[in-house]
C-alpha cells in the first residue's frame, strides 16, 4: 500500500506591498543668498529666532532649509546702498528700465556693516547646535553635506570693505571668506558693475582698474573664488585674461533668453565652459522672464528654457543653482527654499534624468569648489 497522497499546502497568494515611488529629497547646494542682509535689517534681539525658528518673512531660515533639502551655499555679505528715494520694485516691474547706480562707497564706510554681517554668519553657526557650519575648504563642505549639516561659504558681494592696500582681504579671509565679487553693481575702486537695465547688454563700460587686477591676483593666491555675476563685460574679460581659476558666475542667467545686463551672453558662457567654470541659475524673475518683469506670477516654462539653454552652452558638469533667495522675487512655483523639491520635480517632468538632477542640485558645485578653493 502506498501512503495516501497529501496535497501540498499552497499558501494563499499575498500580493507584495510595493511602496509608492517617492524620489528622495535631493540635497541642493546653492550659489547665492542674501539671508545675512535680511537678518542685519532686523533688531539684533530678533535675529536668533528669525534664523532658528523663522519669522515667516523672506525665503530662508533653518527649518525651511531643512524641509527643502538645502544642503548649503554661498552666503553674501553685501553693503546696502544709501536710500535715494527710487521705488525699485515699481521700476523693475515696468520694463524697459534703467536703474541709476549709487556712488562708490569707501572702505571706511563699508567695513562696519561687513563686519556685522560676517559676525551674524558666524553666530548663526554657533547657535545652530551643529546644524549649520561655516566651511573654509571643499573638504569641509563635502563633510558637512555628507553629515546633513548645512554648509555655508562666506561670500563678499562687492569688495567695498577692502581698501587699496588689500589688508582687509586677509582679515576677512581669516574670518572665513572664500568667495568674492570685485563689484556688486555699484562701481568700486576695483572695477565697474552692470547697472540694472532691461533690455540691455552687459557691455556697459570700462573693466577692472589696476587695483582690481591686484585684487584678482591676491584672491588667486589665497584660493578665494572670484564671482563674475555683477561685473560688466569688460571686467569679465579682464578677470578671464588674468585669473588662474575657473570662471564662475554664481547667480546669472542666459542673455539670449532674457536681455538683462545681469545675464551672460553666449560668448561669456563659452568662456566659462572653456575654463571649466560654473554658472548658478538665478531664480530672480527679472532675470528669468522673457519680458524682464519682476512679477512672480509665471509658469515653469522660462525656468526650463534657461536651464536648457545653459546646459546646451555649458555642458551638464558646469551648471547649478544660484537662487538669490532673500534678495529677489522668485517664481511662485518655487516660493521659498522649501520649494526646491518642486523645482526639481519640474525639471524631472521636463525629462532631466536622476543623475543629471544630482549634478545640477549639488555635485557640480562641490566639484567646482574642489577645483577652486585651496
Ligand atoms: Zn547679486
Amino acid at each position: 500500500m502506498s501512503p495516501p497522497v497529501i496535497p501540498p499546502v499552497i499558501p494563499p497568494v499575498i500580493p507584495p506591498v510595493i511602496p509608492p515611488v517617492i524620489p528622495p529629497v535631493i540635497p541642493v547646494f546653492d550659489g547665492h543668498n542674501d539671508i545675512l542682509l535680511k537678518l542685519l535689517r532686523l533688531p539684533a534681539e530678533a535675529r536668533d529666532a528669525a534664523w532658528l525658528e523663522g519669522n515667516g518673512s523672506g525665503h530662508l531660515d533653518l527649518p525651511r532649509m531643512q524641509r527643502g533639502g538645502f544642503a548649503g551655499g554661498f552666503f553674501a555679505i553685501y553693503i546696502p546702498s544709501p536710500h535715494n528715494g527710487v521705488d525699485y520694485d515699481t521700476l523693475m516691474d515696468t520694463p524697459p528700465y534703467d536703474v541709476a547706480l549709487p556712488d562708490l562707497i569707501g572702505a571706511e564706510a563699508a567695513q562696519p556693516t561687513a563686519l556685522a554681517m560676517a559676525g551674524i554668519l558666524l553666530r548663526m553657526e554657533r547657535i545652530s547646535g551643529g546644524a549649520f557650519r561655516v566651511c573654509r575648504s571643499a573638504a569641509e563642505v563635502r563633510a558637512a553635506v555628507a553629515a546633513g549639516t548645512v554648509a555655508a561659504i562666506m561670500h563678499l558681494e562687492g569688495a567695498e570693505p577692502i581698501g587699496p592696500d588689500l589688508d582687509a582681504l586677509h582679515a576677512f579671509h581669516a574670518m572665513g571668506l572664500r568667495s568674492l565679487g570685485p563689484v556688486w553693481s555699484r562701481p568700486t575702486i576695483f572695477g565697474h558693475g552692470v547697472p540694472f537695465r532691461f533690455p540691455g547688454s552687459p557691455d556697459t563700460g570700462p573693466g577692472l582698474t589696476d587695483l582690481g587686477r591686484a585684487l584678482v591676483r591676491e584672491c588667486n593666491a589665497l584660493g578665494v573664488m572670484i564671482d563674475l555675476s555683477h561685473l560688466n563685460e569688460a571686467g569679465f574679460n579682464d578677470v578671464a585674461a588674468l585669473s588662474d581659476a575657473p570662471l564662475v558666475a554664481t547667480h546669472s542667467n542666459a542673455h539670449a533668453l532674457t536681455a538683462s545686463t545681469r545675464n551672460l551672453t553666449d560668448r561669456q558662457l563659452a568662456m566659462i565652459a572653456d575654463s571649466n567654470g560654473m554658472v548658478g541659475l538665478n531664480f530672480a524673475t527679472v532675470f528669468l522672464r522673457p519680458d524682464g518683469r519682476q512679477s512672480a506670477d509665471m509658469t515653469w516654462d522660462p525656468v526650463l528654457r534657461h536651464m536648457d539653454h545653459l546646459l546646451e552652452r555649458l555642458g551638464e558638469d558646469r551648471l547649478g543653482f544660484g537662487s538669490d533667495f532673500d534678495g529677489a522675487t522668485v517664481p511662485q512655483g518655487i516660493g521659498d527654499v522649501a520649494g526646491l523639491p518642486a523645482l526639481l520635480d519640474a525639471l524631472r517632468a521636463h525629462g532631466y534624468s536622476e543623475p543629471l538632477l544630482q549634478k545640477l542640485a549639488h555635485e557640480n558645485w562641490l566639484a567646482l569648489l574642489d577645483r577652486t578653493l585651496k
